[in-house]
């Protein structure tokens, strides 16, 4: 799913000075899964933002509403009556989700509540850990199904850069590192020969490096 994570109280209420009504909008989507964006955590955010403004001496309001998704047109639709007597609408959700109002309800300004971190795991309650970068041509077939893309410091494609110390990566010891663990997956798998052979120059234009990608399957199509 993808990780994002509030941004400081100070930034948001920096974002909204000089503005009166405020319309705070939650997202059932990843975002509430990672306990940063959906209905209790605007319920929060909209607490704080008032204590905030009644600090300040502002006469600020809030309005609060949750969509289950805010990446989709389906639940969007509501937004736009939902906003209206709003000077702002702030969203928590991921980037995608203020990108997708901002394009689609022009009368609308978007700001963004959350810092959109990465795609990642719940690894337990309170932690994740990012293990996919989105690069569009998935090499996990090669590399026991641990991607040197997203978990290797450097992104390396044919085995550690040496300067991993007893397993741990050279740039940040506090996670392993991942050639040292892709060769001890394909050794339990009896496949530690795959490790010989050279993974070809990444085609790095289905990353996003020849601009931002779209994906359109004909069948699916209205
Ligand atoms: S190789 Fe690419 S698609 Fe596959 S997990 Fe890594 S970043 Fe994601
Ligand atoms: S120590 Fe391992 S994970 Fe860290 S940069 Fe080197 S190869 Fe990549």
């Amino acid at each position: 799913m993808i990780i994002a994570e509030r941004k400081p109280l100070s930034e948001i209420l920096g974002m909204i000075q000089g503005m009166h009504r405020i319309l705070v909008l939650g997202c059932r989507g990843c975002v509430a899964v990672c306990s940063s964006g959906g209905d209790k955590e605007v319920a929060v955010l909209a607490s704080a933002l008032r204590l905030g403004a009644v600090k300040a001496g502002s006469d600020m309001s809030f309005g609060v509403q949750t969509l289950v998704r805010q990446c989709d047109p389906e639940y969007l639709a509501p937004l736009a009556e939902m906003a209206k007597g709003y000077d702002a609408v702030i969203s928590t959700a991921c980037g995608v989700g203020v990108n997708f109002i901002a394009d689609r309800c022009p009368g609308v300004r978007v700001l963004p509540g959350l810092n959109t971190t990465f795609y990642g795991a719940n690894l337990s309650s309170g932690e994740w850990r990012e293990m996919c970068a989105g690069c569009g041509s998935c090499v996990l077939h090669l590399t026991g199904g641990l991607c040197p893309v997203a978990r290797c410091a450097k992104g390396l494609s044919n085995g550690p850069c040496g300067g991993s110390v007893g397993g741990r990566c050279e740039i940040n010891p506090e996670t392993a590192c991942v050639w040292h663990r892709i060769h001890d997956k394909l050794t339990d798998l009896g496949e530690a020969d795959r490790l010989m052979d050279i993974m070809p120059i990444k085609d790095w234009r289905t990353a996003g490096h020849g601009g931002p990608r779209k994906r359109i399957r004909e069948e699916l199509l209205p």
